[in-house]
Order: C-alpha cells, then sequence, then structure tokens
C-alpha cells in the first residue's frame, strides 16, 4: 500500500472523509482517504491533529498501520460517524520530526564517511532524539567531524528527493540500509547524493531545512556508541537555555563567558581553603572548651567529673568533646544533647575509673534510646528530650560512676 505522505510531507490540512469507524485497543478510531496522518513507524512517532466537522472538534491522539492490511487506524479522543471533515496534522509536531528525521540520515551517512560507523538504532521522541553506532571506541576528534560533515550538508541545501524502485533496481544501488521491502517496492530517500536509503518516514525537501545538528551527548553502551543530538528548533531552543545558564553565571561572577571556567576554578580553591581553616579554629575552640570544662571539673571520688547538656550541637561535635575532656588525665565526661533527637556521649581518660558502655545503657533507656561502647568510650540517640531529662539521665550515671560501675 502505499500512503499519501510518502510522496507529500507538506500537506498538513485537507479535507478528508471518514470511510470506516473502528475501535483500537476500545478506543474509538477511523480510517481517512486521504489520509496525510503518519503512523508510529521506522522509529518516527505517529502524528496528532485534529479531525473537524462542523462545531464538532475531535483530537487524533494516536495513528497506528493496523497489521494485516496496513489500513491506517486514526485513534481519537471521542467518536466520530462516517463522513466528510476538515482535517489538520499539528504542524510543530510534524515539522520537528521532518527535520530531526532527515538530520539523522545526514548525521548517520556522514558517521559512515568519517568513521566507519554504521547506525544501527534510531529512536526519537518528545524527550530526545539518538541513534545507535555500531562501534564503542568513537575518538572525540570523530565525533567532531561527523557533526560537522553533516553540518556542510545540511548549508549545501541540496534536494532531498524520494522515489520508488523494485527490489531488484534497488540490489544494484549504494544503499545504506534495506528494510524489507513492501508490494516489492522500497521508498528511497536521496539527500542529494550523499545518502541513500530506503525508509518510510516523512523527511523534508531541502537538506536546509533541518538547520543544524548539533551531537549533544554520547554514551557508550556494550559494543555500540549511542549519539544524542538535536536539530532546527530544538538546537534553537537548547542554545537559549544554554546561553541564559552562562548569562546568570555570569551575572553571578561578575565575569565573561570565557572566563567562568577559571572564576569557579578559583572560588573552589578559596572554599577548599576556607574549610581547611574553619576546621582548624573549630578544632581550637574545641581544645579550649575542653580545656576550661576540664579546669572547672568537681572531683567526684576518685576522677574529675565534666557533666553538661547542650542543644543545638552535632553529635559529631560532642564526641569530639568528649574525648578532648577525656585527653586530660583522671577525668570523666558525661555529656549530653537536648531537642529533637537526644544524645550522649560517655568518655573517661585511661586511668580513670567507671565502664562507659555500662554507664551508658540504662541512661540512655531511661531516654528511650539505644547504644554502646567500650569502658572508655560510648554513645547513643534516642528521641526528643527536654534539658531537664537528659540531665536527669546523666545524673543518673554519675551517682552509678560513684557506686563503682
Ligand atoms: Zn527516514
Amino acid at each position: 500500500m502505499t500512503h499519501p505522505y510518502y510522496t507529500d510531507s507538506y500537506t498538513l490540512q485537507f479535507d478528508a472523509h471518514i470511510v470506516a469507524v473502528e475501535t483500537h485497543d476500545g478506543r474509538p478510531a477511523v480510517l481517512l482517504d486521504p489520509g496525510y496522518f503518519y503512523p508510529t513507524s521506522g522509529g518516527q512517532p505517529h502524528d496528532t491533529g485534529e479531525l473537524r466537522r462542523g462545531d464538532a472538534v475531535v483530537r487524533v491522539i494516536d495513528v497506528v498501520e493496523r497489521e494485516g492490511d496496513a489500513a491506517i487506524l486514526h485513534v481519537l479522543d471521542r467518536p466520530l460517524s462516517p463522513g466528510p471533515v476538515a482535517a489538520a496534522i499539528d504542524r510543530d509536531r510534524r515539522l520537528d520530526h521532518m527535520r530531526h528525521h532527515t538530520g539523522q540520515h545526514i548525521l548517520s551517512q556522514a558517521f559512515i564517511r568519517v568513521a566507519a560507523a554504521e547506525t544501527v538504532g534510531f529512536h526519537l521522541s518528545h524527550q530526545s532524539v539518538t541513534i545507535d553506532l555500531d562501534r564503542a571506541d568513537l575518538s572525540a576528534a570523530e565525533i567532531d567531524a561527523a557533526e560537522a560533515l553533516a553540518n556542510e550538508v545540511i548549508w549545501a541545501d541540496g534536494p532531498v528527493s524520494v522515489r520508488f524502485v523494485t527490489l531488484a533496481e534497488a540490489a544494484a544501488l549504494p544503499l545504506r540500509k534495506t528494510p524489507p521491502g513492501r508490494d516489492g517496492r522500497l521508498r528511497l530517500i536521496d539527500i542529494d547524493g550523499f545518502d541513500l536509503t530506503a525508509c518510510g518516514g516523512t523527511h523534508v525537501a531541502r537538506a536546509g531545512e533541518v538547520g543544524l545538528v548539533k551531537i549533544a551527548r554520547t554514551e557508550r553502551r556494550g559494543a555500540t556508541t549511542r549519539v544524542e543530538f538535536l536539530c532546527a528548533g530544538r538546537a534553537l531552543a537548547d542554545y537559549r537555555a544554554r546561553q541564559d545558564v552562562v548569562r546568570q553565571l555570569g551575572e553571578l561572577l561578575t565575569t565573561g563567558a570565557a572566563e567562568l571556567p577559571a572564576a569557579v576554578a578559583r572560588l573552589q580553591d578559596e572554599l577548599k581553603a576556607a574549610r581547611a581553616e574553619l576546621k582548624q579554629r573549630e578544632a581550637a575552640l574545641l581544645a579550649l572548651e575542653a580545656a576550661q570544662l576540664s579546669a572547672e571539673a568537681g572531683q567526684h571520688g576518685a576522677a574529675r567529673l565534666v557533666t553538661r547538656v547542650f542543644a543545638g550541637r552535632s553529635p559529631d561535635e560532642l564526641r569530639r568533646l568528649a574525648s578532648a575532656i577525656a585527653g586530660t588525665e583522671g577525668t570523666v565526661a558525661l555529656l549530653g544533647l537536648a531537642g529533637e533527637r537526644s544524645h550522649l556521649v560517655f568518655a573517661r581518660s585511661a586511668d580513670a575509673p567507671g565502664d562507659m558502655g555500662a554507664l551508658l545503657r540504662p541512661a540512655l533507656a531511661a531516654l528511650g534510646g539505644r547504644g554502646g561502647g567500650s569502658p572508655t568510650l560510648a554513645q547513643g540517640g534516642g528521641p526528643a528530650a527536654d534539658e531537664a531529662a537528659v540531665a536527669a539521665a546523666i545524673a543518673g550515671a554519675a551517682a552509678g560512676l560513684t557506686a563503682g560501675r
């Protein structure tokens, strides 16, 4: 069967007749004559559009080529009876598909010429357009060269022509790709002698309509490479978005686009240095605090005892403070955090008495938490607790320390 879009990709508004009413997967569908709507096939998505009769406007939401008789089913958002309609294909979507599909032919041929890389897959959707190449080791130079060649072909603006040949005729031609023929004939797309391939999709009439092909990303996938690219309007939208990001960064860093990488590198260096200095000062401050707390500590049996409840500090900081206090001979530190999450850290110097792990478990249990540790350092967290509750848990542990636990 030949379809009108095979020889005419530009008729997007036309008068037609609904010649049959069907269903597809439970949804209403019609057969249209003539039918310029493109059905999903060959990596290119279907058209969308509308059918109008009087005041009634029905959306064409899917277009499917039926297996068996190759009839084109136009799936509608609600039923429409047989008779005349004014049909309109969504223009932006179709032109976007035509430009990217033609761009794909050109780019695929460019990769053959530059890198002997054959296209083994093609995917076109609203999100992305990709080809899969049968080489996993493409160099950046090869990718750039293929992109450059493809753009030269686009800018040369040669004609893109369609013709039909028999399978026997096709066998004598240098075709890039030969899918199974329809009705013993192949539809060939010829891009001004640069690329000749069999394809059932919709294409632009001149290479220049592709505008630009820009490779956005390459990704190695096993033995193949996936190449994501943008043409025409998508390339422009991408350029705008990137320009906007560069402009915003330039304003933030008060510098031009070319100086951005150096400016960011300088910021990273400064941040690294500032973090290192901050860490050093925090450590010095913590040592000072530990020394102060140790100096204020009261004698508690055989050891000097520091008990304190804090709020708004991290468990890690509390642990470092406890360890620093325990750095002083004969000292025990029983520290707690009150707030959304309670936390206890018990530490002692090597020569001080008491089993911190044994003291911690009942103290944390009193707060509804869990934790543990060694005889010299133990810690754990619990649910929310106020300062009085945490102080009471620590007082209990201090009493246990006196009792020689
Ligand atoms: Zn094609």
